[in-house]
């Protein structure tokens, strides 16, 4: 892809959140868990650019918590259960709400960094 060609923004986060190659949509972005690939195996994009530290597990966390307080607090109302049984439930749901997220936010990141051209692509 030349060097100046202006990159589709929103395509690139969406493909990033479905952990596909920024570029191609194809080739997976991430090897394993949260491992990004040197390139994409369909389009060749190097990935290994992608410098995103924290911003993913601070954006996965207020996700998460975006979700969970509505629910806490809607079921805390309605029912009136054990705050033991709340805290249990609600730690359980918070922890597998953010394994999904994590990786998928991780994509989504590298897709507007890659959209952008920032740190080498
Ligand atoms: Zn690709």
């Amino acid at each position: 892809m030349p060097i100046d060609e202006e990159r589709d923004t929103r395509k690139a986060i969406f493909r990033g959140l479905r952990l596909k190659c920024p570029s191609c949509g194809k080739g997976k972005v991430l090897s394993g868990y949260l491992k990004v690939k040197d390139k994409c195996n369909c389009c060749g994009q190097e990935l290994h650019h992608a410098s995103v530290d924290d911003g993913p597990a601070y954006f996965t966390l207020m996700v998460v918590v975006a979700i969970i307080f509505p629910i806490f607090g809607l079921i805390y109302s309605l029912f009136e259960p054990k705050p033991l049984w709340v805290a249990l439930s609600m730690m359980a749901l918070a922890t597998m709400l953010a394994l999904f997220i994590l990786p998928r936010v991780k994509g989504m990141f590298i897709g507007l960094q890659c959209a952008k051209r920032l740190y080498g692509f």
